[in-house]
């Protein structure tokens, strides 16, 4: 008994590490003065498919990512981790895509990979933050999706049945397979990368790795077995569909907001008070 995963993972800033210099003149993210990182709920999801790999012998896992040949790192960081194959998906084509654009392009890579069981992503990625992409894949893949998961409970050959937060509680889920999921970060603690896997890698590393970010040229996709390198045309994407000419969102102005607190209110530590503030901030719309 075994599954085909697949499991989205997406290069960002790391925002958590934000200096004076981040934001460019025009208001756009400085990227080159943010580290790269995976992005953390990416390898939460991953950590929920390494763990039915684990449980179900034959399992395959297979990571994709969308970006800029950069991003290939992610994909390094998930075969370091534990998936079998990866693949990413890098075409000058798809610059400038908004959410819509993203996940139609995601969506033709996986139809690429072919049969799946479960495709895996994390809730939200931390610099778009929409948690749009997840749903729109299963949306245009026409599946069943369960977001926002905390636990993954059970997984069969025919079904998965998870727990998922809601904003006052939580519910449990069986959904029939294939399926998408997302996943938060209150799902698991993340292994690190394996050692033993990060040597037998090495190689793949020194081979894949680009050395600036322009665009690697066509005939070096496919360059080592276990990381593939996919165009639009490899994925029979609409261009139509792709990159700007597929992204009906328009950022009209981009402005920069410092919230400066103007009063600091102290509260005793009792179950009065704290009900007061928490109407209080109800009422205020700043909750709830
Ligand atoms: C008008 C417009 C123009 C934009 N132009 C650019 C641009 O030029 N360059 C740029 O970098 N960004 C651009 N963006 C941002 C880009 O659209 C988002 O980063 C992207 O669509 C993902 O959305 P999100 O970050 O909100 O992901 P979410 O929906 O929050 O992500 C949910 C999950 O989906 C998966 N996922 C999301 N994106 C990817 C990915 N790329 N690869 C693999 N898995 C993924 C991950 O599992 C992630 O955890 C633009 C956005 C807009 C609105």
């Amino acid at each position: 008994m075994s599954l085909k995963i697949v499991v989205l993972v997406k290069q960002v800033p790391d925002t958590h590490n934000v200096t004076g210099d981040a934001m460019k003149p025009d208001g756009t993210v400085n990227r080159a003065a943010l580290p790269a990182i995976t992005n953390p709920e990416d390898l939460n999801a991953l950590e929920e498919a390494l763990k039915i790999k684990t449980a179900l012998s034959g399992t395959t896992i297979t990571a994709i990512t969308l970006g800029p040949p950069g991003a290939v790192k992610t994909l390094k960081e998930a075969l370091y981790r534990g998936v079998d194959d990866a693949v990413l998906v890098t075409d000058p084509k798809f610059a400038a895509s908004d959410t819509l654009a993203t996940s139609y392009a995601l969506k033709c890579a996986i139809e690429k990979v072919g049969a799946y069981d479960l495709i895996f992503c994390g809730r939200q990625a931390i610099d778009g933050d929409t948690a749009q992409v997840g749903p729109q894949i299963a949306e245009k893949l026409n599946l069943n999706q369960i977001s926002c998961i905390t636990e993954v409970i059970e997984t069969t050959p025919k079904s998965i049945t998870v727990r998922r937060s809601l904003e006052d509680g939580y519910e449990i889920v069986k959904s029939n397979l294939p399926a998408l999921l997302t996943v938060t970060g209150d799902a698991n603690e993340p292994r690190p990368p394996s050692a033993k896997r990060v040597m037998m890698y090495k190689n793949i590393e020194n081979k894949c790795e680009p050395s600036n970010e322009s665009y690697m040229h066509p005939d070096m996709g496919n360059i080592c077995s276990h990381i593939k390198q996919w165009s639009a045309t490899d994925i029979n994407a609409d261009l139509n569909l792709c990159g700007l000419a597929g992204s009906p969102t328009k950022v009209k102005q981009i402005e920069s907001v410092v919230l400066a607190a103007r009063d600091t209110k102290q509260i005793a530590n009792n179950e009065t008070e704290i009900k007061a503030l928490i109407n209080e901030l109800i009422q205020e719309h700043i909750i709830g």
